[in-house]
């Protein structure tokens, strides 16, 4: 994509430049999360018609499903596409639905990893909200990364926001008029599923509050770039 330049251009540029050069071939993954609004107010400036992929893993918090809905209509974002893991591999092998308390990474890929795998195959690249400041498992993180997953093609994640810092974010959503996610409230300020998800405290990053206490930063679908 020697078309785009990507630390130069501001995020709003760069996703229209995207949808230029690979028209449907790019879409946008947003867990609707914490700070989710930003990224997605500004898909919705370039093109609300752009494909919006949501991992619904069945274990969201019934606040990040309200916020889902409520804040996909009021961008006006046209083309939100939930995707589900598949039932029948769910009751082989997440049958009391309690697999993320012993195996968090099993659960993780069938609930997240393969679900994205198969639904983001159209794509050529996907956009994602990632930024640096997020945690020190992200401080090398650059606005475009060529991944290569073994036996699987190419594919690009674009991150226009990855050298925003946590004040950039927050000022611009102020400017905007965004609603954060109703938990961030309460002091959760990365949000994913309810049963691996805590408030973080004081000085922690932003992600520690993620499968607290494990050894485990990341679900899977952001590994291999
Ligand atoms: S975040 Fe937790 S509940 Fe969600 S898919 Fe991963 S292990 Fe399962």
């Amino acid at each position: 994509m020697a078309q785009l330049e990507p630390v130069q251009d501001n995020p709003v540029t760069l996703l229209r430049k995207a949808h230029d050069l690979l028209g449907d071939r790019v879409g946008v993954l947003s867990s609707f999360g914490a700070e989710s609004a930003l990224l997605l107010s500004m898909v919705a400036q370039a093109d609300p018609e752009m494909p919006v992929l949501f991992l619904d893993t069945g274990r969201h918090f019934p606040e990040t499903l309200a916020y889902r809905h409520d804040l996909a209509q009021d961008l006006g974002l046209r083309n939100v596409i939930d995707i589900a893991p598949d039932a029948r591999k769910v009751a082989e092998r997440d049958p009391t639905g309690e697999l993320w308390a012993f195996d968090p990474d099993a659960c993780c890929g069938l609930r997240k990893v393969e679900p994205l795998r198969v639904a983001s195959l159209p794509y050529m690249a996907l956009v994602t909200g990632r930024k640096r400041g997020q945690a020190s498992t992200r401080a090398q993180l650059n606005v475009v990364e060529h991944r290569q997953e073994k036996g699987e093609r190419d594919q690009i994640r674009l991150n226009p926001l990855a050298f925003w810092t946590a004040q950039d974010i927050t000022a611009e959503m102020a400017r905007r008029g965004l609603p954060p996610h109703p938990l961030v409230a309460e002091g959760y300020l990365s949000i994913g599923c309810a049963p691996c998800t805590q408030p973080v405290h004081g000085a922690q990053d932003a992600r520690a509050g993620r499968w607290a206490g494990l050894n485990k930063t990341e679900c899977g679908i952001h590994l291999g770039g």
